[in-house]
């Protein structure tokens, strides 16, 4: 099929924002001001890398990262790329239309109100919008936004001082708060229900509490580990949303407006791959979307058509369902070395030289959910989907197993769901 020359972003100097000259939404908090700075530093880097790069076939724009193309926690690199692409307002964020109709609700209701937003708790994957969100909610409230994390937050006195600093309405960000210590969060329940801060003075027996009263804000939490958050913790959320991974065609919305953003042109079709590649995750359509957009610049025309996005996207390791080399070295190993057999996480992990929790966290997730691979009482097993992909026969050990879950779904015992096992449903429609 020949690609569509429909150009989306006409490149730059046509009255577009430069990307560098945008403002962030968390410039408040300077360790953003400083990550922007690096992640201009490294754009630049890889530009004069393309352009100094030789011609022999090897890759001259692939950086570190690359090897984890497709991993999608935060690169501290893309800090600022991705913050100049953050959407500024709830109207702008693409998709999760539920989620954004209830916020909606709920922030137009503290409005009218004229109260700060209830305490609010956004979980989900990590790539698809939660510190968006947080900022997008202080926007639309007109207040201001301090970013921190549950690993920041080590001591009660580090907590103590940012509640302390907050004004009237703020938006505290916690990301990560699964990993609040529990001393900390204790600090957070008074502060939380009654705006209070309890502090001891001095230790021993001369120790004394002193309560002192706090300004209304809104705490907005982000977790990708619901099953982390204590019960006393999450209960005082007035709001608990988890977001979705996308569809396809919501992430060819977010690359179309990057791409225009980033005064990168693009084809329809072009950014239909880049999407199509990107497991649900807007980060992971921005990091493909930069890699592809280098990748013209040196090897193509500089316009990401259909041809351009493949090949690229080929040149960094991605194939066409988005799987890098290690959900493929995954596959190979359940598929091939195990022959069909279920396979601990322990065992799988040191067969890809990875450690548990990154094949836990990072890979699994997201296989499980394309219905590549199935988690059962006894272990991993590679889906029938993921045999085909590789080109190899579905061992009767799998198709038996599978012919079993159904059965059960059809009795109306339904396989458990999630971390026990089932059949993951299909993520794509492809
Ligand atoms: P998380 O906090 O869940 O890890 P982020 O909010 O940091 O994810 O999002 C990662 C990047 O993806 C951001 O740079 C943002 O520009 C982009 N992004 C996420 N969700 C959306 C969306 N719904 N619409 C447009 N861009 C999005």
């Amino acid at each position: 099929m020949s690609p569509r020359r429909e150009v989306i972003g006409a490149g730059p100097g046509d009255g577009r924002p430069a990307t560098e000259g945008l403002t962030s939404a968390s410039a408040t908090d300077s360790a953003t001001d400083s990550a922007s700075a690096s992640a201009s530093g490294s754009v630049s880097a890889s530009a004069t890398d393309s352009a100094t790069g030789s011609e022999s076939g090897s890759a001259p724009w692939r950086d570190a990262a690359d090897d984890r193309v497709l991993d999608p926690t935060a690169i501290p690199a893309e800090a600022g790329f991705e913050a100049n692409l953050r959407p500024r307002r709830l109207a702008e964020f693409v998709g999760q239309a539920e989620l954004r109709e209830r916020l909606e609700i709920v922030l137009e209701a503290a409005r009218r109100r004229g109260h700060p937003v209830d305490h609010l708790l956004f979980a989900g994957p990590p790539g698809l919008g939660k510190t968006t969100l947080a900022g997008i909610v202080a926007a639309e409230m007109g207040a201001g936004l301090r970013v921190t994390s549950g690993p920041a937050l080590v001591r009660t006195g580090d907590v103590a001082a940012i509640l302390t600093d907050l004004q009237e309405g703020d938006v505290l960000f916690i990301d990560e708060i699964h990993r609040l210590g529990r001393a900390v969060e204790e600090v957070l329940y008074p502060a939380m229900e009654d705006f209070q801060l309890d502090i001891v003075i001095g230790k021993g027996p001369t120790a004394r509490s002193i309560r002192l009263d706090l300004p209304h804000f809104t705490l907005v939490g982000a977790t990708t580990r619901t099953g982390l958050i204590t019960g006393p913790l999450r209960d005082r959320f007035g709001f608990v949303a988890r977001l979705e991974h996308y569809r396809p065609e919501e992430l060819e919305a977010i690359v179309r407006r990057s791409g225009w953003l980033l005064g990168v042109e693009l084809t329809a079709e072009g950014a239909g791959e880049i999407a199509g590649r990107s497991r649900g995750t807007p980060r992971l359509a921005l990091r493909l979307l930069r890699r592809v957009r280098d990748f013209v610049e040196v090897r193509g025309e500089g316009v990401v058509t259909l041809e351009a996005a493949r090949e690229g996207l080929e040149r960094f390791g991605v194939d066409e369902l988005g799987l890098d080399h290690l959900d493929r070295m995954i596959l190979e190993t359940l598929c091939d070395r195990f022959a069909g057999r279920p396979v601990g996480l322990s065992t799988l992990a040191v067969s890809v030289g990875e450690e548990p929790e990154t094949v836990e966290d990072v890979y699994e997730p997201f296989l499980l959910k394309a219905g590549l691979m199935m988690r059962t009482p006894r272990g991993r097993l590679a889906a029938p989907a993921a045999y085909e992909h590789l080109g190899l026969t579905v061992p009767p050990l799998v198709e038996a197993f599978v012919a079993s879950e159904l059965n059960g779904i059809a009795a109306g015992f339904p396989a458990p769901a999630g971390p026990r096992g089932g059949v993951a449903p299909t993520l794509f429609d492809r």
